[in-house]
């Protein structure tokens, strides 16, 4: 796979996401997952011209180093899990899937809580049979379906029904990751 053209694609799509996700974060958290997510692609792409480390390592040191937020180290994990796997010779998936386990591992989100995981988990699964692009759309369904729910865990869970009607920015920015990896590899 071709990982430092799914890194720029990622950045770039951040970039552009950015003004939307910081306003889903100021609905049901503090407003700064899109600082969080564009800041750390910024920093992996600098890192990853630097030398040294493969695409997706950088994008693991740099987001469990130096991003903030909760966003930030499960992040981390699931960029650092994809690495591993790509290095030595599997796939996407397989990498996303240890990410998964990785995150439910710190985080104890199930799905159903409104986070992330309710991107990532579908996603996985759909990676298994359908590839890139059953991937991305299930995560795009999986983000989009969080709108419905009531947060249980992290900020989002301060503010009871507030941010409902709107979806949850982790799960959103786990749907641009997976089109960004479609957008590329298909
Ligand atoms: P913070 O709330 O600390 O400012 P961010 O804004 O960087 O963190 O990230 C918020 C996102 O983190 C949420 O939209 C949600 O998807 C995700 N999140 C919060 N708690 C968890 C958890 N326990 N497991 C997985 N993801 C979580
Ligand atoms: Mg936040
Ligand atoms: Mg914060």
């Amino acid at each position: 796979m071709n990982q430092e053209a799914v890194l720029r694609t990622f950045a770039r799509a951040a970039e552009d996401a950015h003004a939307a996700l910081t306003e889903l974060d100021q609905r049901s958290g503090d407003g700064d997952f899109g600082d969080n997510l564009r800041g750390g692609l910024r920093e992996a792409v600098a890192r990853f011209d630097a030398g040294g480390t493969s695409a997706f390592g950088a994008l693991g040191e740099v987001f469990l180093d130096e991003v903030g937020g909760t966003s930030g180290p499960l992040l981390g994990l699931l960029f650092t899990e994809i690495a591993q796997a790509l290095d030595r010779g599997g796939s996407f998936g397989d990498g996303a899937r240890a990410g998964l386990a990785a995150i439910q591992r710190v985080g104890e989100a199930q799905v159903g809580d409104r986070t992330l995981v309710d991107a990532l988990s579908p996603a996985v699964d759909a990676f298994a049979t359908g590839g890139f692009v059953a991937a991305a759309a299930a995560a795009k369904k999986g983000a989009d379906h969080t709108a419905e729910l009531r947060a249980r865990m992290g900020r989002a869970s301060y503010v009871g029904d507030r941010a409902k009607g709107e979806p949850d920015p982790g799960a959103v920015g786990i749907a641009v990751l997976f089109w960004a990896a479609a957008t590329v590899e298909s």
